[in-house]
């Protein structure tokens, strides 16, 4: 299928009723091989424009920039999942009696079998490797800078231990050198897609959720995890790390909820002009869902019209502003603490007027999407005659940074938030959890409890998206191991 072929799928543009969406959500079966351009999308969501930047404008979706998000792959990708990271030269790995497959993957080391579980020691010249056999110590050596692979030689592959967790897939320890120049060792595994996502989704949902909210959540991970590899497989180590900056991961261990889930939507993908949509998620939008190019990153790909929010109305009744304990929350922080995050902010970023801001500040919304969620602020210090502009996420770190980064419960849970004067402080107001794109899972519950489908769901969180059968499972998930 050429660009252009693949290209007529689409559905059409933008801004339909949610149902008529739906009807029209189709299935495509990729018969034939689809071109996957690699190194293509930027959705790691970290680009935050610095303080006093000219804030990103809420423009419309515009189609003459060049859309670099991924087609669909037409066979089921491998996927590189960082789990840990430490400045130790050694990890322990596997468990008793375990067979362990350890090979050197492009030195010229031949491979060896041992027994778990296994001590491996990284040193300037390569890697030793050390273990138990009938009771006596045995070791090995592999020279080299490049990576270490451990797979697990178990017939019935359980995974391999590491550190209290069962990790799936090959790992991967990669000798790296942090910013500061200092060595450390990254933990990467690396399996089929269809065997990663049930991990997300265990970690993802509640137990108690609907199938159907499973199913949905399942749609999105994977064509979230399908642009994250497609852009960072020729970049760095790893595609994605378990956890908040990607998506959260068990390991591998997965409930039958959440099997049955990837298994009924094996190899779906949600596609917008027949290329793959970085299909962001967050727990509760609070009836007030952000725009990808404000709250995730201002690159081109996240300008499509499934992640950019409409002035309708469907949204502001989102299940999760009545059936979600995050519908709305109220914190507070004092005066000083703001003033001073300001100032610490404005010294890491070199911004003069922040770092030396007085206080009492006001900090006000400046802009606001379609949905009323603020898109930046203006904070304005005593006796400063021209506010710092500071987009909406950064406003809600600064006040996590002021509150001393307590726990979630106590800290502000959103960017959807506003702050009024109070005494020596501020009293804040927000509205749901987490960046607010897409998919809003307790929304996405509250649906599934009213009957709603995997794909009435998706159409709703991802307007004007369809949803297409990139590639065929080749096997049904393996059994659990929880
Ligand atoms: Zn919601």
């Amino acid at each position: 299928m050429s660009v252009e072929e693949s290209n007529q799928c689409d559905p059409g543009s933008s801004g339909r009723a949610e149902l008529k969406i739906h009807r029209r959500a189709m299935l495509l079966v990729a018969t034939t091989p689809i071109l996957v351009p690699f190194a293509c999308s930027r959705t790691d969501g970290t680009a935050d424009p610095a303080a006093g930047d000219p804030p990103v404008a809420a423009s419309p979706v515009r189609a003459e920039v060049p859309d670099l998000r991924p087609f669909p792959p037409s066979i089921e990708p491998l996927v590189r999942i960082k789990v840990a990271n430490t400045a130790r030269r050694t990890v322990e790995l596997g468990r008793v009696g375990q067979r362990l497959w350890i090979t050197q993957p492009g030195s010229e080391s031949a491979g060896r079998a041992v027994r778990g579980p296994v001590r491996i020691v990284r040193d300037d010249e390569g890697w030793s490797v050390r273990w138990s056999q009938g009771g006596r110590g045995s070791s090995a050596r592999f020279v080299g800078a490049g990576p270490l692979a451990i797979a697990d030689g178990d017939a019935q592959a359980q995974g391999i231990d590491f550190e209290g967790r069962r990790l799936r897939g090959t790992i991967r320890i990669v000798s790296i050198r942090n910013t500061a120049g200092e060595p450390e060792l990254d933990l990467v595994c690396t399996l089929p897609m269809e065997q990663y996502l049930p991990g997300v989704l265990e970690k993802e949902l509640f137990a108690s959720w609907r199938p159907a909210t499973f199913e949905a959540q399942a749609v999105a991970a994977r064509s979230f995890a399908v642009c994250e590899r497609a852009f960072w497989l020729r970049r760095r180590h790893y595609d994605m790390v378990a956890g908040q900056a990607s998506q959260a991961w068990s390991g591998g261990a997965a409930s039958r909820r959440s099997r049955d889930a990837v298994q009924a939507t094996a190899g779906r993908v949600l596609l917008w002009r027949g290329q793959v949509v970085p299909a962001y998620y967050s727990a509760a939008c609070g009836g007030r869902p952000a725009n990808a190019i404000e709250a995730i990153s201002a690159n081109q790909v996240n300008r499509i019209a499934p992640l950019t929010v409409d002035g309708g109305t469907a949204r502001r009744r989102c299940g999760c502003t009545t059936d979600s304990p995050h519908a709305d929350w109220r914190i507070s922080v004092g005066e000083d603490a703001m003033v001073e995050a300001l100032r610490a902010y404005g010294r890491r970023v070199s911004n003069q007027a922040l770092a030396s801001i007085r206080g009492p500040v006001e900090v006000t919304v400046r802009r606001r999407n379609a949905a009323e969620r603020p898109i930046d602020f203006e904070v304005r210090g005593s006796g400063d005659p021209i506010p710092v502009v500071l987009p909406a996420g950064r406003v809600r770190s600064v006040v996590a940074d002021a509150g001393g980064r307590r726990s979630w419960k106590d800290g502000p849970r959103s960017a959807c938030l506003e702050l009024t004067g109070a005494d020596r402080g501020y009293r804040i107001e927000g509205r749901g959890f987490g960046h607010g794109v897409g998919l809003c899972q307790y929304g996405a519950e509250s649906m599934a409890r009213g009957g709603a489908s995997n794909l009435e769901i998706l159409a709703r969180y991802y307007p004007g998206a369809t949803v297409g059968v990139a590639w065929e499972s080749a096997a049904p998930p393996q059994a659990a191991f929880s």
